[in-house]
């Protein structure tokens, strides 16, 4: 399979060869058509099986057909647990969209909040942030949510395991309810199943297991020993 067969356009298969990725991963083969039809997605797939860019990378195509956000418009937005994602994220939405005349930024806390609120001034196609500094930004009408268009939720399971349940429920109110939603998770537990079910329409179910996974039969053990060793 290649990427060209997946929908992408020339720009990005020419970011995707840039990178040097010669074939899709098996969760961008299933994701990348799914987004591009803009249906919503609940896909299970750890960190490492190359996920982020099986939502970005569709998500920049579908962002450049649409208009241009105005004054605190945000038309794409990601929520991820920590902030560490949050900045990892934000690059590859950099990195793969370089080509592209897309507007970009992370928020999260931690940080001052003054020139987050800068960025937004001029609208963002995508904003990368975390549930209670977007919350923040909301408070202080710095952000208007009335075109967003996509919504995407990274590691959903890890949202949960630190109690952004309320968060997450309190920013759907204020999300439009016409929106393509996506939902990337570790695990499909049952919290997550009936998150799932709040927040997506008849999702597209994708699921793929870690290449590089180990089953819990294996015993893994570390012996450290001197550099000359
Ligand atoms: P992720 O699971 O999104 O954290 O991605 C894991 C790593 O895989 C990142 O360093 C990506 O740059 C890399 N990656 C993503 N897609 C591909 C691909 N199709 N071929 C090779 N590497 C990839």
């Amino acid at each position: 399979m290649s990427f060209g067969a997946l929908g992408l356009c020339d720009k990005l298969l020419k970011t995707v060869s840039d990178r040097g990725y010669t074939s899709p991963s098996a969760i961008q083969v299933e994701a990348i058509p799914a987004v591009l039809s803009q249906r919503d997605v609940m896909a299970v797939a750890h960190t490492g099986t190359g996920k982020t860019a099986g939502f970005v990378l569709p998500m920049l195509q579908l962002l450049l057909g649409a208009s241009s956000p105005q004054a605190r418009q945000v038309c794409a937005l990601v929520i991820t647990p920590t902030r560490e994602l949050a900045a990892q994220v934000a690059l590859s939405v950099q990195n793969y969209g370089r080509h592209m005349n897309i507007r970009s930024a992370a928020a999260f806390g931690g940080v001052r909040i003054e020139p987050q609120i800068s960025q937004l001034e001029g609208g963002l196609h995508l904003l990368v942030a975390t549930p209670g500094r977007l919350i923040d930004l909301y408070k202080q009408h710095a952000i208007d949510f009335e075109h967003l268009d996509i919504l995407v939720l990274d590691e959903a399971d890890r949202m949960l395991d630190l109690g952004f349940i309320d968060d997450i429920r309190n920013i759907q109110t204020l999300l439009p309810r016409k929106r393509q939603t996506l939902m990337f998770s570790a695990t499909f537990s049952k919290d997550i199943k009936s998150l799932a079910k709040g927040m997506l329409n008849n999702p597209v179910l994708i699921e793929v297991t870690a290449a590089n996974s180990t089953v819990d039969t294996v015993k893994q053990l570390i012996h450290p020993v001197e550099k000359e060793r």
